[in-house]
């Protein structure tokens, strides 16, 4: 079946002899003439450049060394075909170099993942991995052995290229590897393979304009304090314990922390994380998360003779201490708090019939307590300061007498952190925040940042990043929610990185020390 493609909008004469001197944006670099065709075929940016390079990599390292190499452009990008090495590629799959090596050089391409996942957005089929450029067309045999190093893809210039190139004109601009796997061995297919590949290049054009138009150097700056609070170093290190005391399966009732990765790095260690207690064996070793439960969960855990060990964090159990005290000094309590936050769930669970969650103003206003003179107000530890105390206001006003807890329910990281992101918001062109979505004081971090007039998106890790947010984006907030790991701050960095040079300048607010002791059940 023939394919109707559009004619190229992008500059280029890459065939003569004289290649064009690009003034800004995307120079590609294409070995073979098919792959430099349907490359130009996709670029849609006046800017955008195609050189073509030729086959194998004494060509290639020729022609893009000294003067053959334009002179002016942004960014770079080697685009052709390869082999597929492992047997989950098919044609047509995109692989994006992290390195490129052919035994003697290797050179990392740290902003792989990052392209790779937005040419999935893109809809492309692409991962991010290690690219071998071998002398001559590998044999079965050797894709096996190639494979086996960890290579996905294997191809003839794009280490010579990448190389070259960053040692010439391309010398500290940022340059990314993205080959489309033809074949994954010799056969009939390997025809239909070379033309499903031609068209994922053609559709990987746009992407690339967009990666380059991203490029340019960068400061990120650091928030202090980011990323774990003491009670989520504890709840890890409960379950991390019980695993070890105890070995798999170890249940944990709901996320032990709200972050992806933590949850998922559990898991792989052997913590099974179930939803109710139901789901949970007899006589089974269950962990509380640290956002806490409600009585009825705990007593349904012994009549059930589960073995529990509770990572509530110490700060949720001091707001439960005190909405039971409250509620049996006679005090209607106001939990200030989003409906659905377990933590919420637990404390209104501690004294049903005594507290009413409120959320908003207007919460405040329906409020029709028993004894208006008894009143009294919690808040959910995760708030965003300045909205819970846009609440805390509307309650005082329409209940003088209200009791308050013994201090701020938010506690010190969740303050911290806002504090911090504020502090680099106000300087920032944008924020990332690490953290998932259903971690509460990470949303509310990209609340704050917003509120201080800086677009902020939450990301759960580099590749959550879309392109489009960088472009003109010389300044970078960066900061990680209480429940995120702070590997997750380097690998963002590190993927910036791809996209030019990254300073990283820290603005420390405050410095933390809290520590939590370990429940008796997991001491050694
Ligand atoms: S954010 Fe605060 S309340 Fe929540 S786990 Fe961390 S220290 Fe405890």
């Amino acid at each position: 079946m023939s394919e109707i493609i559009p004619e190229p909008r992008a500059t280029e004469d890459a065939d003569t002899a004289e290649p064009v001197a690009a003034t800004s944006g995307l120079l590609v670099l294409a070995p073979l003439r098919l792959e430099a065709n349907a490359v130009r075929r996709g670029l849609r940016e006046p800017a955008s450049r195609v050189q073509r390079t030729g086959m194998g990599a004494a060509r290639s390292r020729k022609r893009v060394s000294g003067e053959s190499m334009p002179g002016t452009f942004g960014a770079m990008v080697v685009m052709g075909t390869a082999g597929g090495l492992t047997d989950d590629l098919s044609p047509g799959d995109l692989v994006v170099a992290t390195e490129v090596s052919d035994g003697a050089t290797t050179v990392a391409l740290p902003g792989a993942d990052l392209l790779a996942a937005e040419l999935r957005r893109a809809g492309l089929s692409a991962r991010a991995g290690k690219i071998v450029t071998v002398p001559k067309i590998v044999k079965a045999t050797e894709r096996a052995k190639l494979a086996a190093k960890g290579y996905l893809a294997a191809d003839m210039e794009s280490a010579a290229l990448v190389s070259a190139a960053l040692a010439g004109t391309g010398a500290g601009r940022p340059a990314a590897v993205i080959r489309a796997v033809s074949d994954s061995g010799f056969g009939p297919g390997m025809v239909t393979g070379g033309l499903d590949a031609l068209r994922s290049l053609r559709l990987a054009a746009p992407v690339a304009e967009r990666w380059a138009a991203a490029c340019q150097q960068r400061t990120v700056l650091l928030a202090g304090p980011r990323s774990f609070c003491a009670g989520v170093e504890r709840a890890i290190e409960i379950v991390e314990r019980a695993l070890e005391q105890r070995g798999a399966p170890v249940y944990v009732r709901k996320q032990i922390v709200h972050n992806t990765r933590v949850v998922s790095d559990l898991e792989q260690r052997g913590a099974v994380f179930v939803d109710e207690l139901d789901e949970v064996p007899d006589g089974a070793t269950v962990v509380f998360s640290a956002h806490g439960v409600s009585p009825a969960v705990r007593s349904t855990a012994t009549d059930r003779g589960l073995s529990v060990i509770d990572a509530t964090c110490p700060l949720v159990s001091k707001v439960h201490a005190e909405a039971r005290r409250f509620a049996r000094e006679g005090y209607t309590v106001a939990l200030i708090g989003h409906a659905g936050h377990e933590e919420v769930e637990g404390t209104l669970g501690e004294a049903p019939g005594s507290t009413v969650l409120v959320q908003t103003v207007d919460d405040v206003a329906a409020l029709s307590p028993s004894d208006p003179s008894k009143v009294a107000y919690l808040m959910q530890t995760t708030l965003a300061v300045d909205e819970a105390a846009d609440v805390s206001a509307a309650l005082r006003e329409r209940f003088p007498r209200m009791r308050a807890p013994g201090s701020d329910d938010i506690c010190y990281a969740t303050t911290n952190r806002q504090a911090a992101v504020r502090a680099v918001a106000v300087e920032a062109d944008l924020v990332l925040v690490a953290g998932s979505k259903n971690s509460s004081n990470s949303v509310r971090l990209v609340e704050r940042s917003e509120r201080a007039g800086t677009p902020a998106h939450l990301i759960d890790g580099a590749t959550d990043i879309q392109l489009s947010w960088l472009s003109g984006v010389s300044v970078v907030g960066l900061t990680a929610g209480a429940s995120a790991p702070p590997e997750v701050v380097e690998e963002i960095i590190t993927a910036l990185s791809g996209l030019g040079t990254v300073t990283v300048t820290e603005r420390v607010t405050t410095t933390e020390s809290v520590q939590f002791g370990l429940p008796r059940e997991v001491r050694r």
